[in-house]
């Protein structure tokens, strides 16, 4: 496949209901020529939904979308210029591979010669060289799913869209798949939406992501920016592992088991009822003073788990919370002498320290 002119996607306030059920309620997302988006979320959050309007399958009740120039609201599917990837392949049984991956090009009805060339390139692409004749049924999950793959880029679409494809995947293969289709994406340079429930499958290949509650977004941004700076106690919930501790707020001070807390800036919101929220791997086990910018939780070490590349220490907070951290081998071969009931500080960095409503 050879790199071409990808075109940018404007959704601007669309709003999708089903009788008194609001799938999607006025969301706005504008994504750049190129762009790798995904939209992140639980299931029944409207992600399907919102594909299906990009793609013209589903009207919006009301609101628009535009491709670059073009206002393709009402534009039927087939003359969006859009390929497609859905988690049950959909492919063709009984034909060949070479058979689906020409499909969109014989509806197109291409001259042979062309047929032939583009799905010869196509194979390429998804390195399966040489099975043009095989069967649909003769293929692993993974080769089925590139093969659908190819099917929706080689007629050389504007967009790409993929609802959940890796999801019937093992664990393994998923994970390969998303550095494939990571560089796929980096050959063809295709503004790509990809939706998907996995945070980590999300965080591996877009460029931003738009994670969708309730038919609404809750926060856009790219991957580091939703996992450090999430925007509500939600977004930390979902993206990540997160512990949300209880803190005192009084004025623009914040403070936990009496402590007060250092902070990266001001607090977001002067409500009184408020959480630290601790990813694990901000926490650092220390037997040292406090240094400066830092803040020290205390702690009492009750458990080490042995799990394979890394352990798992339990810590009880004085808030009665047990907080899980995750120590790579060195980091426990620095607490091998702590025994077990004997208080530890947790030093966490200032501008690591994050509280939300
Ligand atoms: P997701 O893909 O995030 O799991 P969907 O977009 O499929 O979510 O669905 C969002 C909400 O809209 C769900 O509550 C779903 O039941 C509802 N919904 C989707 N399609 C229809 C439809 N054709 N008729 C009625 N309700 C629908
Ligand atoms: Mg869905």
């Amino acid at each position: 496949m050879k790199r071409r002119e990808s075109v940018p996607i404007e959704i601007e306030n669309v709003t999708k209901t089903y009788g008194s059920m609001t799938a999607l309620d006025n969301v706005s997302l504008s994504i750049a020529r190129g762009e790798f988006v995904s939209i992140l979320g639980a299931s029944g959050s409207g992600k399907t939904t919102l594909l299906m309007a990009i793609a013209g399958f589903t009207m919006p009740s009301s609101g628009r979308i535009r491709f670059g120039e073009r206002d393709v609201t009402l534009t039927e599917p087939h003359k969006r210029k859009i390929g497609m990837v859905f988690q049950n392949y959909a492919l063709f049984p009984n034909m060949t591979v070479g058979g689906n991956i020409a499909y969109p090009l014989r509806l197109r009805k291409l001259p042979a010669v062309q047929i032939a060339a583009k799905v010869k390139r196509a194979l390429q692409t998804i390195q399966l060289d040489g099975f043009a004749e095989r069967r649909i049924d003769q293929l692993s999950g993974g080769q089925r799913q590139r093969v659908a793959l190819a099917r929706a880029i080689v007629f050389e679409p504007d967009i790409l869209l993929m609802d959940e494809p890796l999801s019937a995947l093992d664990k393994k293969l998923r994970e390969q798949m998303q550095i494939e289709v990571r560089h796929l994406h980096q050959d063809l340079g295709l503004t790509t939406v990809f939706v998907t429930h996995d945070q980590r499958e999300a965080f591996t290949m877009s460029d931003r992501v738009a994670l969708i509650d309730k038919g609404q977004f809750v926060q856009i941004g790219a991957p580091s920016e939703l996992y450090n700076r999430p925007a509500s106690r939600f977004v930390a919930d979902f993206v990540g592992q997160s512990y949300f501790l209880p803190v005192a707020v009084s004025g623009d001070e914040a403070s936990f088991a009496g402590q007060r807390l250092l902070l990266p800036g001001p607090l977001s919101s002067p409500v009184s009822r408020q959480f630290l929220v601790i990813r694990p791997e901000y926490l650092e086990i220390s037997e040292d003073d406090p240094r400066p910018g830092e803040n020290i939780l205390r702690g009492i070490f009750k458990e080490l788990i042995f799990q394979g590349e890394s352990s798992l220490a339990f810590v009880g907070l004085p808030d009665g919370q047990d907080i899980g951290l995750r120590l790579s081998g060195r980091q426990v071969e620095s607490i091998r002498n702590l025994a077990f009931g004997s208080s530890v500080n947790l030093a966490l960095a200032a501008e690591q320290t994050l509280v939300l409503p």
